[in-house]
């Protein structure tokens, strides 16, 4: 059985492998046994009950919440020729008709229910008449009063499900709250149910919080580098929405806005307009979101502040459902927590403590200087099994400048200390600086030793560098009172026995191209953006002749590897991601035709697109292949550096590139770039031999944060070039 069902994901769906648990599942309900099915938004749930429904006799039935996505979904489905339908109020009565006609009929395989129409006598009536293989319930958290989206119809389906004796049950849900898992599998009560619980990391999102500084400014910055394409910024109030949508209007971006303001028809046709690429960004609160099915939004931004980490994740879910690698931005202040806090206090009992839990939390995430990915699936119940995930800020800041700041750190902790720990970061500042503010003199700190010790810093880079403190745990912050307390840690850093690392600008919206490096493919670095521009146009062209969402034709990953590799004929099509049998007959020859213009007229050669064999890749192949061969020659790190206008940091990047990929490296070259002692040198690369080299947050940590990282960066090169076997 599992091998039909292999047939059809290939060749009906045009995939080549499933994704982690449909298989399994798939293979469950073929069996025709019950199951609860918990993935992350973007695991691809739908398969695992529409390949069934390919393969049972009888009728599928799919409850769901969401009219609106409905007919996308059933139209999806059409355009791999699946006979499917749906039933819901916004049907017109002929429409209705002509519906449950089909089905008396025995013409259709798969039908969508919301659950209100299902529990109308005559539904029943109707279906009790049928045969039932599969019964599957989508968007199960809604059986749920701990959910976000209950709905009361949810809870009669376990009545109705006996309608239909030799129908298996299928329940599925992104939901991540344990608590709403444990009262599903209670409300639902299947017996022998098997669930399924996937991983909720969500692999492709690449997770960034920056201080809010300048944030219309940090919003240009970010959109600047991403033209043209889709993605939602989340503001906390419906002015907000509008402020800034005003600011991006003006400056050119396409975008509408999206509030509970609105009129249901503007949100609608707003809506609308985003799912369709007719517009590229929306500026929203957190009224927009459910049922938005778009695959390809590329980026999710937080203007403001989210709630909780629940409803974090919830909006960065929105991003990146294709799989392509898709971009979370974070803008962080205090007045936002401040807001938030002030929401809390309002509340009473339980549901204020609930909530300042919520917000700690939050905090946990914000203010960590780990990977992200740690606090983030730790609150969902689930351990991040790797120390980096290559994939955050912080997991990239280990190759961003991360400068020591000792020297500053202990005239700030002294600074504290003596002023008897009753001041907060802006007070700390105006002492280091000289200031004459009446605060300062009122409390007699211009007599203090450390009164105008910093004027090498501004008053911002001495806050920023206090907020670095927190973060790292030197200090600890009166919620209340905003005054900083030493920690234990601190006491180590003014005796001089520990340094202080760390980044003290977080306020950029910048996001690392390293990480695009790492984790990408060789179409999405590749592919040609020209070519790839073209296609879109023509599927959207194609879309608006059937009044259909772009996406519906196929996937932005399917042009992106039509333009990257230039399939000839249909047959090198069929090898093309998200292109089945069906699909290559309706649209093939079109893209083909476009495709083999610009082959023609740009000298391009086909890619053999060799299933399931990765290729080497090839990116900025000429950059570090270059800097490996004159450093070889003998030029030195930071002559390249000089030469290339780079620092020697990425020169020590592209060297590394160099040697992964097979290259040698003279050692005695990158020895000469360490200012460490011998002594020393050797003291890294003995835990080096210990940890590893891999991770250097490790090996920081274990030298006790005594080397930095720019020195430690250079020993894994050494270490790497020597090793080498
Ligand atoms: P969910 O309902 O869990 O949010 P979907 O079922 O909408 O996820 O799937 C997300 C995307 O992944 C869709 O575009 C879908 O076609 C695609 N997809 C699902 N399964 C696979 C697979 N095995 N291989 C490739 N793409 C897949
Ligand atoms: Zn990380």
């Amino acid at each position: 059985m599992i091998k039909e069902a292999r047939n059809k994901l290939n060749n009906v769906f045009g995939y080549e492998d499933f994704r982690p648990l449909q298989e399994d599942v798939i293979t469950r309900v073929l069996g025709k046994k019950h199951a609860l099915v918990i993935m992350p938004t973007g695991g691809g749930k739908s398969l695992c009950y529409q390949i069934p429904a390919l393969l049972f006799d009888g009728l599928t039935i799919v409850v769901s919440p969401l009219i609106s996505l409905m007919k996308d979904q059933v139209e999806q489905l059409r355009q791999y020729e699946i006979p499917a339908i749906y039933l819901n109020s916004s049907l017109s009565p002929e429409e209705y008709q002509a519906n449950v006609a089909k089905l008396k009929r025995g013409e259709v395989k798969m039908l969508y229910l919301a659950p209100e129409t299902l529990l109308m006598p005559q539904t029943r009536e109707l279906l009790s008449n049928l045969q039932v293989d599969l019964f599957t319930i989508d968007e199960a958290h809604c059986i749920s009063e701990w959910g976000h989206d209950f709905r009361p119809e949810y809870r009669q389906l376990n009545e109705v499900r006996e309608d239909f004796p030799d129908a298996t049950c299928l329940a599925l849900t992104a939901t991540a709250t344990p608590r709403v898992r444990k009262d599903i599998e209670q409300i639902l009560d299947l017996d022998n149910s098997e669930t399924f619980l996937a991983s909720f990391d969500r692999k492709n999102l690449f997770l960034k919080v920056a201080d809010k500084d300048d944030p219309v400014e940090q919003t240009l910055d970010f959109l600047y580098t991403r033209k043209k394409q889709s993605g939602i910024i989340y503001c906390f109030s419906r002015r907000q929405v509008e402020e800034l949508y005003v600011e991006l209007k003006k400056e050119g971006h396409s975008v509408k806005p999206y509030h509970a303001g609105l009129s249901k028809k503007v949100r609608a046709r707003n809506q609308e307009l985003f799912i369709r690429d007719d517009i590229s960004i929306i500026v929203a609160t957190i009224a927009f979101g459910m049922g938005i099915d778009k695959p390809n939004v590329r980026f999710v931004m937080h203007y403001d502040m989210p709630k909780n980490i629940e409803s974090y994740y919830q909006q960065i879910g929105r991003a990146g459902r294709d799989g392509l690698r898709s971009d979370c931005l974070l803008l962080y202040s205090r007045s936002d927590k401040q807001k938030i806090q002030y929401f809390i206090n309002q509340k009473e009992g339980q549901e204020k403590e609930v909530a300042e839990k919520h917000l700690k939390d939050l905090m946990k995430f914000l203010e960590t200087d780990e990977c992200r990915r740690k606090p983030l699936m730790n609150y969902f119940g689930e351990t991040y099994p790797h120390d980096e995930c290559g994939m955050c800020d912080n997991c990239l800041s280990v190759d961003a400048e991360v400068e020591d700041l000792t020297v500053q750190s202990q005239k700030f902790l002294s600074c504290v200390a003596r002023t008897d720990q009753q001041f907060g970061a802006y007070h700390i500042a105006d002492v280091l600086r000289g200031s004459s503010a009446k605060k300062v003199i009122e409390n007699g700190h211009n007599e203090l030793s450390t009164y105008d010790i910093g004027n090498e810093w501004s008053k911002e880079q001495w806050i920023l560098l206090g907020r670095m403190l927190v973060r790292q745990d030197y200090l600890s912050r009166d919620e209340n009172y905003g005054s900083l307390k030493l920690t234990e840690q601190a006491r180590a850093v003014l005796n001089g026995q520990e340094n202080v690392f760390g980044v003290l600008d977080r306020t950029d919206t910048v996001i690392g191209d390293d990480a695009i490096e790492r984790t990408s493919s060789d179409v999405e670095n590749d592919y040609e953006r020209d070519l790839f521009e073209q296609l879109r146009e023509k599927r959207k062209e194609m879309a608006d002749q059937q009044g259909i969402p772009p996406y519906v034709i196929f996937p932005d990953t399917t042009l992106m590897e039509m333009a990257y590799y230039f399939p000839r004929d249909e047959d090198d099509l069929l090898a093309i991601y998200g292109v089945g049998s069906v699909k290559q007959k309706k649209y093939g020859k079109d893209f083909l035709k476009l495709i083999g213009k610009y082959a023609e007229e740009n000298d391009v050669e086909p890619r053999q697109k060799s299933l399931k064999k990765k290729k080497k890749k090839k990116s900025s192949a000429k950059k570090f292949q270059q800097v490996g061969e004159a450093f070889n020659k003998g030029q030195s790190i930071d002559h390249l550096a000089e030469e290339h206008g780079v620092k020697e940091v990425t020169i020590i990047k592209h060297l590394k590139t160099y040697l992964e990929e097979g290259n040698d490296l003279r050692t005695e070259g990158i020895a000469a770039a360490s200012s460490l002692s011998v002594r020393k040198r050797d003291e890294v690369m003995d835990v080096m031999d210990e940890v590893g080299a891999r991770m250097l947050r490790i090996v920081y940590n274990k030298l006790d944060k005594t080397i930095g990282y720019s020195e430690l960066r250079v020993m894994q090169l050494y270490y790497m070039a020597q090793n080498r076997d």
